[in-house]
Order: C-alpha cells, then sequence, then structure tokens
C-alpha cells in the first residue's frame, strides 16, 4: 500500500533488456511495491516481473556472510544441498580470509601455469561499472582475454553478423520506432514473454495501422495481432529468409538508389539467390511459396519497415547466418536509417547490452575493439599502464572444454550461473567440478556456486547504484533503495578487492569514478556524464552533445564500416547439427517463461512469480498429447543423446506438433542436460534451438 511508504527510490527493472523504469515504495527499507515510472522504454508500464519480482533480495537462502568449502566435501551438486543452510558444506569466513584464499588461488596458478590457466565470466546482470572492473580484472589481472558472459549464449551470433555487415552490434533503432513503421517482422522471438512490456508498444503499432508479420516455428500471443502469421519449420530459417531475398531480387522490389549509395556486394548476393526460389526453398520451410512471396513482397514494398528478433534466430549453428540474412533484406529493402526503419536484436538481459559495450567480450575490447589491432590496444594500455594480451580469449562454451582439457584451471565467476545455463549440463558441471580454483560471487548459493572453493556474497540490484544499457542503447541509472543485508557487499568493491591482490592499484570510492574511467576508453559514452544520468534519468547512445538527446535511429548517411557502406553477405541452408531421425524423432527447443528470469536464481526466490509459475512444465502440442496418451499435467520424460529429465506436460495449441518446448529455468528438471552444445562457427553460440529428443510417458 503506497500510503504506508515512507520512502521511494527511482531505479530500473534488473530482469529483461527492455529496461523498464521503476520506483521502489519502501516502508523501513522493506520495499512493498514497485510502481512503472515514465521511461522512455516503458512509459509507465511494468509487466509482472518487475512489478512483483522485488522481494528475491530478502528470500531465506540470501547469502549475507562469505562462506569457504568445508576441507573433503566433494564440488557438485548434492541433492542433500539446502541453499538456505549452506554450513553443512561451506564455513562462513572473514572477508579478509574468504579473500585472501580466493585471490591467493587464482595467482598461484597463475604463477605456476601462466595466465591462460585462469579465466572469468561476467554477468549481464551486473551494471556497466561492474562489467567493466570486471574484464578490467582479467586482462589487466590475470594477464589474458578469456572473458566472457552470457551474451555467448544470447545474441554473439547477431552481433557477429551485425558487425560483419554493418560495423556495430547494437540496434539500428530503438523498438519506439515500430509505431512509426508501415510493416514489423517479429521472428525468432516472443515478445510478450520475453520482452513483455516492448510487446505493448508492437500491440500498440498493430492497432493503430502497422502490419505485424509474426514468422516463428510455435503460435504466440502477438499473433492476435499479425497481418501475417508464417509458421516455419524449426532450423529452416535460412531457407526462408534467402527464398524472400529470391523474390525482391527477381521482382526487382529492391531499393536501386539506397543499394547504390550505402551497400557493397548487391551483385554476388542477387546471384547467389537466384537459386533459391520459394518453390524450391518451401518444402523445407513448411510454409506455401505464395506465403513466402506475400511477406517479401509486404516487406520490400513498405515504405518504411523494421525486423526484430531474438534467440530464435540466433540461438542456431546457422544463428549468425540467420541474422546474416535479416541484414541483407534490410539493405537491400534500404529499411535501415530512417524513422520507422532498422534492425533490432532484442536483447535479453537488462544490461547485456551494457556489459558487452562495456568489454565482457574475449575478442574485443571495451566499445568492440578487436584485441588484436596493436593501435586500438594501445589506446587501453595506456589507459590502464599494463601491457594486454593480443591474442582473442575463449568463449564460454570453449572455456569449458578448455577446462576438461587441463589447459584453464581457475576462474572468477560473477553473477553467472553455468551449471545450470550451458549446453550439455553434464559435461559444463564435470569441467566446473575439475577446476583447481573456483571462486563465485552471487547472491545465493546457486548451483555453479556448489562447484566453489570461495563464495562471496554479492549485491543485488536494489542495493546498489550503476549505470545499465537497454535493448534500445539507452544508458540509464539504478539507484540503491535497500541496504546490503549482513555481510554482503557491492561487487564493484568486491571485484576491487581481488584486484588489489592481484597487485593492481586500484582506488575507486563509488561507481561513479569508474563511470567516468570508462568515458576515457569508450567513445560510445561521449556526452553522457553520471551526473546527466542522474538528471534526466535515460541518456541513448550515440549522443551528439551534452545537452542533445541520443539518436534513436541510426546510419542513415553511413557505416561505421571502414569503406561507410555495409555489406551484404550471402549464405547457404545448413541443416541443425543435431536433424531429427527415427531414434530421436521430435524437436528439442529451450527458453524462457514470462515469470522466471534465466535460470531462476531470481525469479523462483520472488513469491508471487514462484506461486505463478511453481514447477518445470513441458508444452506440447494437443496432437502431441494425445499420440503420447497423456493428459495435461501428466509427467513426460524427455530424452536425448546427452541425458533425460521427466516433468509435466502443458497443453500449448502454439506448439507445432513434432516440437517440445522446456523452460530453462527449473534445476529439479533442467533443460540443459538435453542441449546440444553444437556452436555456430562464428558467433560460438550453441544450439539452445534445436535438438532432437523421443519423448515418452513417464
Ligand atoms: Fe522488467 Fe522487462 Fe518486464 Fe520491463 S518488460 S518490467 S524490463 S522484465
Amino acid at each position: 500500500d503506497s500510503a504506508m511508504a515512507d520512502r521511494s527510490v527511482d531505479s530500473v527493472c534488473p530482469y529483461c533488456g527492455v529496461g523498464c523504469q521503476l520506483t521502489y515504495h519502501l516502508k523501513d527499507d522493506e520495499i512493498l511495491h514497485v510502481t512503472g515510472r515514465d521511461g522512455p522504454a516503458n512509459h509507465g508500464r511494468l509487466c509482472v516481473k518487475g512489478r512483483f519480482g522485488f522481494d528475491y533480495p530478502r528470500h531465506p537462502a540470501r547469502l549475507t556472510t562469505p562462506l569457504i568449502r568445508r576441507s573433503g566435501v566433494p564440488k557438485g551438486l548434492d541433492p542433500a544441498f539446502d541453499p538456505a543452510e549452506p554450513t553443512t558444506h561451506f564455513r562462513e569466513a572473514s572477508w579478509e580470509e574468504a579473500l585472501d584464499l580466493a585471490a591467493r588461488g587464482l595467482v598461484d596458478l597463475k604463477a605456476a601455469h601462466g595466465p591462460s590457466a585462469l579465466a572469468g565470466f561476467g554477468s549481464a546482470k551486473c551494471s556497466n561499472e561492474e562489467a567493466w572492473l570486471f574484464q578490467k580484472l582479467v586482462r589487466t589481472g590475470f594477464g589474458s582475454n578469456h572473458v566472457d558472459h552470457c551474451t555467448r549464449l544470447c545474441h554473439a551470433s547477431s552481433v557477429a553478423a551485425l558487425m560483419e555487415c554493418i560495423g556495430s552490434g547494437a540496434v539500428t533503432a530503438s523498438f519506439l520506432q515500430a509505431a512509426r513503421a508501415e510493416v514489423v517482422i517479429l521472428t525468432g522471438c516472443n515478445p510478450a514473454v520475453n520482452h513483455p512490456v516492448a510487446a505493448t508498444f508492437f500491440k500498440q503499432a498493430a492497432k493503430r495501422g502497422t502490419k505485424l508479420v509474426v514468422i516463428d516455428p510455435r503460435g504466440q500471443a502477438l499473433g492476435a495481432y499479425a497481418h501475417k502469421t508464417l509458421r516455419f519449420s524449426p532450423g529452416s530459417d535460412v531457407a526462408l529468409f534467402n527464398a524472400m531475398l529470391n523474390v525482391i531480387v527477381g521482382e526487382e522490389l529492391y531499393d536501386r538508389a539506397y543499394i547504390d549509395a550505402h551497400t557493397e556486394g548487391f551483385a554476388a548476393l542477387a546471384e547467389h539467390v537466384r537459386d533459391l526460389p520459394p518453390e524450391a526453398m518451401a518444402p523445407s520451410c513448411g510454409v506455401s511459396p505464395e506465403d513466402i512471396r506475400e511477406v517479401a513482397r509486404l516487406y520490400a514494398k513498405a515504405e518504411r519497415a523494421m525486423i526484430f528478433w531474438g534467440m530464435g534466430i540466433s540461438q542456431h549453428v546457422h544463428g549468425t547466418d540467420n541474422a546474416r540474412c535479416l541484414i541483407s533484406l534490410a539493405l537491400a529493402c534500404g529499411h535501415t536509417g530512417r524513422p520507422g526503419t532498422g534492425l533490432h536484436p532484442l536483447r535479453g538481459q537488462n544490461n547485456v547490452q551494457g556489459a558487452s559495450d562495456a568489454g565482457l567480450i574475449p575478442m574485443v575490447l571495451p566499445d568492440y575493439q578487436p584485441v588484436g589491432d596493436a593501435q586500438l590496444r594501445a589506446a587501453f594500455e595506456e589507459l590502464w599502464n599494463t601491457p594486454l594480451d593480443a591474442t582473442p580469449g575463449l568463449t564460454v562454451v570453449e572455456i569449458m572444454d578448455a577446462i576438461r582439457d587441463g589447459v584453464i584451471r581457475g576462474m572468477y565467476i560473477l553473477g553467472e550461473n553455468p551449471a545450470m545455463s550451458d549446453p550439455d549440463l553434464e559435461h559444463a558441471r564435470a569441467a566446473l567440478g575439475a577446476l583447481e580454483h573456483l571462486v563465485v560471487q552471487d547472491l545465493f548459493v546457486t548451483e555453479t556456486a556448489q562447484f566453489a572453493d570461495v563464495i562471496l556474497p554479492a549485491s543485488a540490484w536494489p542495493e546498489k547504484d550503476g549505470s545499465v544499457t537497454n535493448t534500445n542503447r539507452q544508458v540509464q541509472l539504478g539507484r540503491q533503495a535497500t541496504p546490503l543485508p549482513g555481510d554482503a557487499r557491492p561487487d564493484w568493491w568486491i571485484i576491487q578487492e581481488i584486484a588489489r591482490r592481484f597487485g593492481l592499484a586500484w582506488d575507486y570510492a563509488h561507481p561513479r569514478d569508474v563511470f567516468a574511467e570508462m568515458k576515457r576508453g569508450m567513445a560510445s559514452l561521449d556526452h553522457i556524464t553520471w551526473e546527466r544520468l542522474e538528471r534526466e534519468g535515460s541518456v541513448t547512445y550515440p549522443c551528439p552533445a551534452d545537452d542533445a538527446p541520443g539518436a534513436d535511429v541510426v546510419f542513415g548517411d553511413a557505416f561505421p564500416t571502414a569503406s561507410g557502406r555495409a555489406r551484404f553477405s550471402p549464405t547457404l541452408p545448413l541443416p541443425p547439427d543435431e536433424p531429427v531421425d527415427g531414434d530421436y524423432p521430435t524437436v528439442l527447443t529451450t527458453g524462457r517463461q514470462l515469470e522466471h528470469w534465466h535460470t531462476g536464481s531470481m525469479t523462483r526466490r520472488a513469491r508471487v512469480l514462484d506461486a505463478l509459475e511453481p514447477e518445470a512444465v513441458a508444452s506440447l502440442a494437443p496432437g502431441e498429447l494425445r499420440r503420447l496418451r497423456l493428459a495435461p499435467g501428466e509427467a513426460v520424460t524427455i530424452a536425448t543423446r546427452r541425458g533425460h529429465i521427466t516433468l509435466k506436460t502443458r497443453v500449448d495449441p502454439g506448439m507445432a506438433e513434432g516440437m517440445v518446448f522446456v523452460p530453462f529455468c527449473y534445476a529439479e528438471a533442467a533443460a540443459n542436460i538435453l542441449t546440444n552444445p553444437a556452436l555456430d562457427p562464428d558467433g560460438k553460440i550453441p544450439e539452445f534451438k534445436y535438438a532432437a529428443c523421443r519423448l515418452s510417458p513417464a
């Protein structure tokens, strides 16, 4: 009840990349409830997570003191372990002892085996400042580029394609521009579930005349607002998009003036897609040639059109090719650089854009400066006053393999939960268990922390100040609303203490000091100051002046490539890595639910959200359930070549027959036991959206 609140604090939602601004209403330092603010990305709206998912920091299992593994207790998941009573497996320690032990294990491994023996996972749940400090610690303290985070499991393939084709990994236009588009394509995304407040902008646009085209194997809530829906066969994305390009080229629906002025490589693309007509592609896509032609014409003939995409595009072994196709569609039709046009990968985590910008990526320094470029690297060597490694580091899944190979021996993991989020979990968990020294910094004893030697109690989002960057490139400020419980500490402070134990002379007193240093290394933050964020709440980058709003739409004149032009990058349809067959005849796809966030470490500890979705469910088409002779709610066992899980069934008319969807947030039926670790060769992203599985009544 707001009447009972004795103060309120303005901040930003800690969950998805929409970046809704909110206000915490508090009494006696407890958050009573949350309301939406009139932020640029939410206009006062919040979804169920933002509104009700605020009490996880006060969950009984919250870590409030540093922990050290008891001697003799094996590393790994023990079914008898209770995260709320961790002292069975860990003993409580002072910060001094825990930090000394945490750092000494890493320092000793580096001394014995060299910088390549260490790696770090930062987190897209952390602020820009925390991401900056974490990658700086790995690069200047550990001495390598083995630093990555969950973007690798999310949009790494999209970023690879965007960097290659248009020279920038961020969106070219915010989702607010959908209101000005004639046509909006939503593909491989389910915004009503995963970006709920962005979905309200899409619905609003549709009601005002924008034609929504939903292209996805799975039916979804926004389909009710769609002008056209194409439900294609899983994994046939490249064939479908090439067929659309074939129509655009064959019927000369492209924008010749735009292509001549702003792009290169169109002739080769046009030649390439001539052999990929809708009639040839349609059988594998599971949609009619007429439907492909209709959608291609609709998009190409629109005066202004946008493409939004999500993990359904990116999480494939051909994820980068999928994104290359979407970019080619936009470039061929001149649908970038103007209001109501653009390319927009909907970013997942609340700060995955900012954490990536800040350099939590193994092959690039902050602002996507390649580590191998001596001149660009020299600027950071001067800023940080230390030589930097010129070799790109290993990515998330590669790091797990390198542990198994005995190359990486020690890790520092901040806020990520690879024991739940990595593909082929048995493999990933075996790797975590094989580490000689693991330091985990988190809010809870997560599944990953159960493998740790030292656990450092971190700060939850409402307990700290920091900036975050949402899917629209809007940099926004989160503010501390509640005190830290017990002996938990701000993440920036903990990273700094580890850095000092690596001999680094760090002396930051507040995240604003870190932001000031970031501005010296990141041109993307030009004209954005901490004071401005405090005053205005949100500033979009790139921003042309201290008093100007940032650019909602970019690349109207030129692209940030060497030539200033965007490039077409032709692609060929490839099958999934593990096609269905007689033994494993069903397609498994994984993802999120509306109420739960990623591995569930926060939302499953938020009372309302956990009450709404308390247990693991597998979604199946009604016909699929009938075939299995199962009623909704009865249990199914899902097996792949890597393992099996058992969970309840739920009927979902949006599912295609021959498919099953499993959310990846439930430890008791961990979807990633099943998933295929095969990687996209460019983005190094695993194929979470397609694995061959077998269903049987449990
Ligand atoms: Fe939070 Fe995303 Fe929901 Fe907004 S849409 S309230 S940012 S989870």
